[in-house]
């Protein structure tokens, strides 16, 4: 789904179920460092897996540490504890600052030979200010490219180098709160006798980045004193002790986007509201705060440390005027829920949207605009207020300007409550930090099932439906249902149970068809746990599909298994009677033909692709038996929907036939160009 040009979200009716966070990358590798540097093993669950994180493992496991992943975001990592880490090393950190900057302090401080690099990326991203601090301390620390910038290299073989740390160790603050960091979790490894000072030269940026350094070393046994932002203490006699296990919290501001939606939408029947876990009351996260202007139009929220529950409470929302300092990420969630607030709603002292992944108090205004709302715009704020009335909403194509908070955020406008589909471009942004994102949303969402587009596309033996179905869906982002596959698993079912397919035995087969053990999972078809995806595609269960699907009693059977499908965001479904029969008021419906010589030239190419010897002729003799016995069944047969559109692909490549449909679904979609 993520990589296609646009993911149209149907409009959404309510929501409730539990969803799951990914973690957040700062605490991910801050608390493998930090259990690296401990004395025991430490048990770090919910660990984000990414590009990052990976990086930071890999040097764990080179220095020596014990590094065991156990899936599902568990892995033990077994400390140093004080032992010296393996050397010599060389460090590949890909673009991973969180492991680059905290790593130099720590090895530098440590001793040993080691080099650290990345991708061309990162030794563009400075790292001056920290060695400066490091070497002001007398650690030997050089550049092996540019000054200023990795790759280094570590150089002091004899052990830990003998270190200046009476007086205070100044670095600065302005240009990266990671050289504060980094410098705050390597220093305890060298407090045994004395304490450590660290003063910030210029204004601290990122606060809330050192607090979670500061809460995080607080968990591994290193209380450090603070005075202000400027002076920070680690006492005489600091040492590293693993906290036996702990949790990585998921991302605050990915929280954000569900703490919206259970504000937003109505409870789901028989749920109590959303269940967001992986982050909580106790979060150590700055944009936690969301809450309480969540709280403030009117979600109901509560929480234990770990998880949140919300739900709708004040209704319409309540319109606020916050200034949003203190949030920034968050606060652009507070600006789509505005648009069920009544009133008007004002979030200031946001000037620092100006500067992010794109311009985002331009981009907000712009794309808020679009779905009908009145947006006042300045320097640093934005006024927005929702549309007047149902009538005033109207069908958006959302621009993301490649920013993933864009996409999660402006999702949410599919509850609006003229129930128009909302289009998100670029939807495949969302993977810098939430790759699951739009998955994770249809799992605790739902729509009216006559809200959830399908596209059929019907036709005979052979005419390049499934190809076709297949790649539009990939397209759109949509679900598939190849509903000859549910036939042909009848058909196999039948055979491994020794019922003859016989109109004598429609019972048995119908019986059979309503209870089959069967699972889609990515490209393959399991059938009673096995992995039947090629011996149903065979020619001879094609055949038996043929004449087990001219059973009524089976094909009635079928008829809840195919409407399942219909699921978030929408379904293109292949087969012979989708229009007609099984999604009759379908949004739009395909019949797919080909002439008889070019559908046995194309299944000849298949087969003698997959090495099973055939010829055209008897090829050509099967599937016009089949489509005739397809279209003379009495329930059911296979002809075009009366407002099915023709598509004749014998003249097509497969990109023309895929063009085509995607036209004129476009066509139909109100979403102006
Ligand atoms: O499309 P496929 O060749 O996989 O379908 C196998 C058989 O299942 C077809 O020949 C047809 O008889 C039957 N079928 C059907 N209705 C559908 C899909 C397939 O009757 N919707």
């Amino acid at each position: 789904m993520q990589r296609t040009p646009f993911l149209d979200l149907p409009p959404l009716a309510c929501a409730g179920g539990s969803v799951a966070l990914p973690g957040s990358k700062s605490i991910s590798n801050r608390v493998l460092l930090l259990a690296a540097l401990s004395h025991g093993t430490t048990q770090v669950r919910s660990l984000l897996d990414s590009d990052d994180t990976r990086v930071m493992l890999d040097a764990l496991r080179q220095l020596g540490c014990g590094v065991d992943e156990r899936g599902g975001g568990l892995v033990r990592i077994t400390g140093l504890g004080g032992a010296q880490p393996r050397s010599p090393a060389r460090l590949f950190l890909g673009n991973a600052g969180t492991a680059m900057r905290p790593l130099t302090a720590a090895l530098a401080l440590l001793g040993g030979e080691y080099e650290l690099s990345g991708i061309a990326r990162m030794h563009e991203r400075p790292i001056g200010d920290l060695v400066d601090a490091l070497r002001q301390l007398g650690c030997q620390v050089a550049y092996l490219g540019n000054e200023g910038y990795p790759p280094l290299r570590i150089a002091h073989g004899g052990g830990r180098p003998a270190l200046q740390l009476d007086a205070p160790i100044r670095v600065r603050g302005d240009v990266s709160s990671q050289f504060l960091t980094a410098l705050l979790m390597a220093l305890p490894l060298t407090a045994d006798t004395q304490d450590i000072v660290i003063e910030v030269a210029g204004e601290l940026i990122s606060k809330p980045y050192i607090h979670i350094t500061l809460e995080l070393l607080a968990r591994f046994g290193i209380a450090v004193q603070r005075e202000g932002w400027r002076r920070f203490t680690i006492p005489a006699g600091s040492r590293y002790h693993s906290p036996g296990e702990i949790h990585v919290e998921a991302d605050a501001s990915s929280a954000s986007y569900f703490i919206a939606l259970g504000a937003i939408a109505a409870g789901a029947k028989g749920q109590n509201g959303l269940n967001i876990e992986g982050v909580g009351l106790d979060s150590i996260q700055g944009d936690i705060r969301f809450i309480e202007a969540a709280r403030a139009m009117g979600a109901q929220i509560t929480g234990s440390a770990n998880s949140l529950q919300v739900q709708r409470g004040t209704w319409p929302l309540r319109a606020i005027s916050l200034d949003c300092n203190h949030i920034p990420d968050a606060a652009m969630t507070l600006a789509v829920m505005a648009l069920y607030a009544e009133g008007t709603t004002e979030l200031t002292n946001i000037a620092s949207w100006r500067v992010k992944e794109t311009d985002r108090i331009t981009a907000m205004a712009t794309e808020l605009r679009k779905l009908g709302a009145t947006v006042d715009e300045g320097a640093d704020y934005l006024r927005i207020t929702p549309p007047a009335s149902p009538a005033e909403w109207r069908a958006a194509s959302i621009h993301t300007y490649d920013d993933h908070r864009m996409a999660m955020c402006f999702a949410l406008a599919a509850f609006n409550p003229a129930r128009l589909p909302v289009r998100i471009e670029d939807p495949g942004c969302v993977a810098k930090t939430y790759p699951d994102y739009f998955h994770a949303l249809f799992a605790v969402t739902k729509a009216a099932s006559a809200d959830i587009p399908v596209i059929c596309i019907d036709g005979p033996t052979a005419s390049g439906k499934g190809t076709l179905a297949a790649a539009v869906a990939a397209r759109l982002g949509y679900r598939l249902l190849d509903s000859g596959a549910l036939y042909r698993l009848t058909a196999l079912a039948a055979s491994q149970a020794g019922i003859a397919i016989d109109p004598a035995n429609e019972a048995a087969l119908a019986q059979l068809a309503a209870s089959l053990p069967v699972r889609f999972q990515a490209e393959c078809v399991l059938l009673a746990g096995a992995d039947v995806t090629d011996t149903i595609r065979q020619e001879t269960i094609g055949m038996q599909a043929s004449a087990v699907s001219r059973l009524p009693a089976v094909r009635q059977a079928l008829v809840a298994l195919q409407h399942g499908f219909r699921q978030l965001p929408g379904l293109v479904a292949d087969g012979r009677d989708m229009g007609t029969v099984i999604f009759p008021a379908a949004n739009l419906k395909v019949y797919l033909t080909a002439s008889a010589q070019c559908r046995a030239e194309r299944r000849h190419k298949q087969l003698i692709s997959k090495g099973i010897s055939t010829t055209i002729d008897s090829l050509r003799a099967d599937l016009e038996a089949r489509d005739a016995s397809d279209m003379q069944r009495s329930t059911a047969p296979l002809k075009p929907a009366q407002d099915a559109l023709l598509l004749d692909s014998s003249g097509l490549t497969v990109d023309q036939t895929v063009a085509q449909v995607l036209d004129w679904w476009q066509a139909r979609r109100p979403f102006s160009a």
